[in-house]
């Protein structure tokens, strides 16, 4: 039973998440999903290098720099990407806890009563 869950886990790779949410239920498997970039920068020059993941980690493409030669690099995060840097940036689908998933839910359907609220009020006016 648990091998089963953990096979599951392990084959769902969140492809139908749609690139520019924050964060989405997935389809496939019900995990509710964060979309996290990342872009490579070299330390000496700060050009955006080309990267990959390897393991899950992030890895630039190439050794060198293409721009000075340098091998240092550093890892930049973001929430949210820009379309001109989407060739460089390498895209984690991190799983949130079911605990975060839990509360979620609470906070969409109080949301949702505010505007339901917020809809009434607006008619009787
Ligand atoms: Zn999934
Ligand atoms: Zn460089």
């Amino acid at each position: 039973m648990l091998f089963e869950f953990l096979k599951q886990n392990h084959e769902c790779k969140h492809t139908h998440i749609p690139l520019d949410a924050d964060e989405a239920y997935c389809p496939d498997c019900g995990a509710l999903v964060h979309n996290k970039w990342y872009i490579i920068r070299c330390s000496c020059c700060n050009i955006k290098r080309s990267s990959h993941l390897e393991y899950n980690e992030i890895k630039p493409d190439t050794k060198y720099c293409q721009n000075c030669g340098g091998t240092d690099f550093y890892i930049q995060k973001f929430d949210k990407i820009n379309l001109t840097d989407i060739n460089y940036a390498i895209l984690k689908k991190e799983v949130i806890s079911q605990k975060r998933v839990y509360s979620k839910q609470i906070w969409i359907e109080k949301e949702e009563q505010l505007l339901a609220e917020n809809k009434i009020i607006g008619y009787l006016i």
